[in-house]
């Protein structure tokens, strides 16, 4: 940086740190922590402890032997304490064994204080006979950013939540609302609860840790622990568990297993709500029947993301598209970046933004890898963000003291850095985000939709979704959407609908009323011969430009709020081109006179988060939260109306390619009632219902009808 770095207020706490673990290494090989002056693991047995404590007494084998694998579904773990990953690693070798190859693996595991990436790699290298899987592990590792990181590893998906105990698993019930049970969602089926000695680490086994466990349990859930302390034991039968003291491992007299003998909990009470009212499909509306085929209308970035998670999960999924080809509007453009906006304050947008960024950049280098796409298609060349003026460099210098340490994938670059790293003379400071770059979007639109589990429909624009009541004889699995063209033809029955087609979104009469707003954006491209450096990185200023791709270069975008025209105007390149000039002004030599480009319209929302979930039903909606005009505060025991198996994912703006796969996740997850790879703050952050409940709140809805 030109000149030292001066925060503007360098006492508070970032809220981006995380404590990592403090460890000794006991003959050099048995990590120790000094945060609970606790071992890992032992250096002769470990994982033979881990076997018998954990996998032998959760029957985990015997179970996995008898999953149907004519009837595949998911089965779930969940962890206290991550630490070395361990556990994870001898449980995925196993599954490996023993599980049908259609079946998925979720392994949610929590953790407070995580190992930095070269720790967990010396620890591992403990146990040369899951080096494989560990290798893999150690390349996935997430930063040690707070939050839930979401990884595959193909038929296994590990849910990292790196904070507190409680508070993890609290995320990931599915209501936060006291009068509401928590039966709606992911359930564990086998508990390992790791964490150090409860001597050593009293604060993590409290009570509201037992409840939440209980909370997450179904009838026949196990548990497994290497304690046999009075406090586990009663923790775990005052939330109704059966507990039983079994031999421990070697050396160690006693252990404790369990199990839950009870149907899913009863509504309980807690005050731990953040919200009076409940914004979460209730069981009602989603339980009928598992959704089977799914119509997802809308071939871009959103649509095809949803599509082909959809069907990784098994669904059967028909794309409908009104374009003769995929990704022929927003998503079209031949190079899009993967780009999250940093902030100096932890809100929801910038941990939604971190979540889907940290995603992002696994999934689409996990695409490559898997040759889906070429290195045409995609590159991860990194991007430069540079701050241009003194309030720019001031906001990077306070960034720069908030994400510190954070080396492995976010760099703050000096003007002499961001030269070298992006190829081109700038004279602006920066920070770097190394595991960026761009991706084609309509490659990968294209390719995504190539699964054998999606059919693709094109030429056909859905005018109207009709639901079809199925009559109480026949079986759950009636397809009950029909969806209609403009001639009123059906062009597909179905049993859930995601709604993928941006703004145009307010066309269907169950989503007419979302505050949708449009943004047009003209990109420019030149041959590579008008410019006298090209750029190795994608560069972000007050706009963007991406390196030359088959001799063509790339920059722009303008932004211009509710202009709905698609029309390419030359006053808006000169606007991109003098943008450029002034943030790298050697860059261009000259503006040939083959200027080429595309515009088109983004979808964005008043609170700049996407619309993802279950499309509430308005009417229903306001009689049911109507009261909180009048007290805002007030507890509205009702969950929300929602049309079953209708659900929507749009308004990703300009930042589609690093928001959609995240957020296909979640609606895999919520179609399928899978975990969610998302925590419930965020959930509800995405709810397609809260503007409904904040415009009663505001006073903008005063009445039901
Ligand atoms: N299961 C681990 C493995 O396979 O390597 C070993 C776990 S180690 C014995 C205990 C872990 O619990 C440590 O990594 C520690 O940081 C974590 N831990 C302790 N208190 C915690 C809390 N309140 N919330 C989440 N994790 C916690």
């Amino acid at each position: 940086m030109n000149g030292p770095m001066t925060p503007s207020d360098n006492n508070k706490p970032s809220p981006y740190q995380l404590e990592s673990a403090q460890l000794e290494w006991r003959d050099d090989i048995v990590p120790t922590s000094s945060n609970y002056d606790d071992i890992y693991f032992s250096k002769q047995h470990g994982l033979d402890e881990t076997h018998y404590v954990f996998l032998h007494h959760n029957q985990l084998a015997e179970r996995w032997q008898q999953l149907d694998k004519n009837n595949p579904g998911i089965f779930t773990i969940a962890e206290t304490g991550f630490g070395t990953g361990l556990n994870f690693l001898a449980t995925w070798q196993l599954w490996q064994l023993h599980a049908p190859k259609n079946w998925q693996l979720y392994f949610i595991s929590v953790e407070k204080h995580p190992l930095k990436k070269a720790d967990l790699q010396k620890a591992l290298s403990a146990w040369p006979q899951l080096s494989n899987l560990s290798q893999t592990l150690i390349s996935q590792y997430p930063p040690l950013i707070p939050g839930h990181h979401v990884i595959h590893f193909e038929s296994v998906k590990l849910h990292l939540l790196l904070t507190d105990a409680s508070e993890g698993f609290e995320q990931c019930l599915s209501t936060h609302h006291p009068a509401f049970s928590p039966h709606y969602g992911a359930k564990v089926d086998a508990w390992f609860l790791d964490g150090f000695a409860p001597a050593k680490n009293p604060s993590m086994w409290s009570e509201r840790l037992f409840e939440l466990i209980r909370d997450l349990s179904k009838k026949n859930t196990t548990v497994a622990t290497f304690t046999a302390a009075g406090i586990v034991k009663r923790g775990l039968q005052q939330a109704g568990f059966t507990t039983k003291k079994v031999k421990g491992f070697g050396h160690k007299r006693e252990m404790l297993t369990a199990v839950y003998e009870h149907a899913a909990q009863e509504p309980v009470s807690n005050k731990r709500h953040k919200a009076p009212w409940a914004l979460y499909p209730p069981p009602k509306t989603v339980r009928q029947g598992k959704a089977k085929h799914v119509a997802v209308i809308g071939g871009g970035i959103a649509g095809c993301t949803t599509a082909y998670a959809l069907a990784n999960s098994g669904i059967q999924v028909t794309l409908i598209e009104r374009h003769r080809k995929l990704a022929q509007e927003a998503s079209g453009n031949a190079q899009g970046m993967l780009y999250t906006k940093l902030s100096t304050q932890a809100g929801t947008l910038s941990q939604f933004g971190l979540s889907c960024y940290f995603f992002a950049t696994r999934y689409y280098q996990a695409l490559q890898q898997q040759q889906i796409l070429t290195n045409n298609e995609a590159s991860f060349c990194g991007l430069l963000q540079l701050c241009l003026n003194k309030k720019q460099q001031n906001w990077l210098a306070d960034l720069s003291q908030i994400f510190q340490g954070q080396d492995d994938w976010l760099q703050f670059l000096n003007t002499e850095q961001s030269q070298q790293v992006s190829g081109i003379s700038t004279s602006y400071p920066g920070y770097f985000l190394s595991q960026s770059g761009w991706v084609s979007p309509s490659a990968l639109c294209d390719k995504l939709s190539l699964h054998h589990n999606i059919d693709i429909i094109t030429e056909q624009q859905a005018i109207e979704l009709q639901y079809v009541e199925p009559p109480q004889t026949e079986a759950q699995e009636s397809h009950r959407w029909a969806i209609v063209n403009s001639k009123q033809q059906s062009i597909l029955h179905c049993d859930a609908i995601v709604i993928a087609n941006s703004h145009d979104a307010t066309q269907f009469q169950q989503t007419n009323h979302l505050p949708l707003k449009v943004i047009r954006g003209q990109i420019t491209e030149l041959t590579q011969t008008c410019f006298n450096e090209l750029p190795q990185t994608v560069i972000c200023h007050e706009g963007y430009i991406t390196p030359a791709i088959d001799g063509q270069v790339r920059f722009g975008a303008t932004f211009d709020l509710g202009d709905r025209e698609k029309n390419i105007r030359p006053g808006d390149h000169l606007r991109n081109i003098t943008s450029l000039q002034q943030a790298l002004p050697t860059t261009l030599i000259q503006a040939s006179e083959n200027i080429q480009g595309r515009a088109n319209l983004r979808c964005t929302t008043p609170d700049y988060m996407p619309i993802v979930g279950q499309v509430g039903m308005r009417r229903e909606m306001i009689a049911d939260f109507l009261p909180l005009n009048k007290d805002a505060n007030r507890v509205i025991n009702k969950p929300g109306s929602y049309y079953p198996g209708l659900y929507i994912n749009v308004a990703h703006g300009a930042k589609g390619l690093t928001s959609a796969p995240l957020c296909a996740e979640l609606l895999t997850a919520l179609i399928n009632q899978h975990p969610s790879p998302m925590p419930r703050d965020l959930v509800d952050a995405l709810n397609p219902a809260r503007f409904i409940i904040r415009d009663i709140i505001r006073g903008k809805i005063v009445s039901a009808c």
